[in-house]
């Protein structure tokens, strides 16, 4: 059996399980990072979603939890920014869904990625009573994040996003930020600034690149974070990074629940403000109208873009690892790294990561360190580092039981 067989036959067909939704393809800053308007075919579509546009997505979503009998079905409300779609947007998105959930038994979690900058008493308000989760767009202090992450005049956005990621913190919202690393600073300047907002759920996100760029090293920045992650946690668990918790499950064998992370296909759906679908957002950073496909919610089903050339090749590229992901150690763990982090002109997506090198060394360096935190009981109750039981040593002897003496 080739190894494309033996991943086909290990990723089974399932339903499209989440929902990327451009409710607005404009944004009201302009970080100099931004992969959305790397595709010019962005400005192509409505700056915002309209209720027509809308009212379709609505019965879709419907229909899709019902004919699959989903329990959940998570949906992300995206952009550009998806703040200027508007207050009573929001409203009437997250009430049509509450109304979809009581209809189909299916529950649909909404939650919104947002540069935080549009926030105010409002938004908030809206975020609480409709149980609207929110990832704000946050890189850390204003010397890291004003880097990139500034207005069209050229001033940063820090203030304004501090601003709004504590009002955040100090409302009954479920909150996260959402950094990009700069691996030219220390990741205490993260997790400190994070900590002082109140904010204990953060991501601190590869910076994206494709094979035909040369990003910087980023394994001695994750692996400090590690450490920090150990720090803050050691007595009790206090802090959520979600890259290290994501890389830890792997690492045990289990799938992450973030699609950067593991060995999994990549089966999300993006509708766009035109109610066009397309294949996974980040892959634009391949180039212009690299997501774009044939299908629409108008004609067609949410699930009918599984059959679309474009999405399935990306779907298949990400459980096809090319022949050096194939042969390391850690293929389920680290699953080839990032599938927009694959690319290359040249190649496709048949090339390990950008990041190889600095994922091996992550990984290898997370498994000495977890390693290291194990422990084992012997009888006597005494305990030691699980090392110290390995095959070969004193001790795995004396704790392995012999085998049963055989009759004849
Ligand atoms: S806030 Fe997001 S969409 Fe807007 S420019 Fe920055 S990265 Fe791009
Ligand atoms: S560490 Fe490198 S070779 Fe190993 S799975 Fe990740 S990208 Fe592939």
């Amino acid at each position: 059996m080739s190894a494309d067989d033996s991943d086909s036959a290990a990723f089974q067909y399932q339903p499209i399980t989440q929902l990327l939704v451009k409710v607005a393809t404009r944004c009201n800053i302009d970080c100099s990072y931004c992969y959305w308007f790397r595709d010019a075919t962005v400005y192509k579509k409505p700056k915002l979603m309209s209720s027509h546009v809308l009212q379709q997505l609505l019965q879709r979503i419907e229909q899709h939890v019902a004919r699959y009998k989903l329990v959940d079905f998570p949906i992300i409300l995206h952009g550009g920014e998806p703040l200027l779609w508007g207050v009573e947007n929001f409203h009437r998105f997250a009430d049509a869904c509450e109304n979809i959930s009581s209809r189909t038994g299916c529950e649909i979690p909404v939650a919104v990625t947002t540069n935080g900058v549009l926030i105010d008493d409002e938004w908030l308000d809206c975020f609480e009573t409709r149980n609207i989760s929110v990832a704000i767009s946050l890189d850390g202090p204003a010397h890291i994040h004003d880097i990139h992450r500034r207005t069209f005049q050229g001033t940063g956005t820090h203030a304004a996003v501090e601003r709004a990621a504590r009002m955040l913190a100090s409302r009954d919202i479920g909150v996260m930020a959402l950094a990009v690393c700069n691996p030219a600073y220390p990741p205490a300047q993260y997790a400190e600034f994070f900590a002082a907002c109140g904010i204990s759920s953060y991501d601190i996100m590869i910076p994206d690149a494709t094979v035909d760029e040369k990003p910087a090293s980023i394994a001695s920045f994750y692996n400090g974070l590690l450490d920090l992650w150990l720090a803050a946690n050691r007595s009790a668990p206090t802090t959520n990074i979600r890259i290290i918790s994501d890389m830890i499950t792997a690492l045990l064998g289990n799938n992450s629940p973030t699609e950067g992370v593991g060995h999994k296909p990549v089966e999300l759906c993006t509708v766009m403000t035109d109610g066009t679908v397309e294949a996974h957002d980040v892959l634009r950073i391949a180039g212009d109208g690299f997501t774009q496909t044939r299908f629409n919610i108008f004609d067609h089903a949410i699930d009918d873009v599984r059959n679309e050339p474009r999405w399935k090749a990306a779907r298949d590229a990400s459980i096809h690892l090319c022949e050096k992901c194939r042969q390391c150690k850690f293929m389920n763990a680290c699953g080839g790294g990032y599938l927009p982090h694959r690319f290359s002109k040249e190649n496709g997506y048949d090339n390990p990561s950008v990041y190889c090198d600095d994922l091996y060394s992550m990984f290898e360096n997370m498994q000495s360190v977890l390693e290291s935190h194990l422990y084992v009981s012997k009888p006597g109750g005494e305990r030691i580092n699980v090392r110290e039981t390995l095959p070969g040593t004193q001790l795995e002897r004396e704790l392995t039981p012999s085998p049963p003496a055989h009759d004849s």
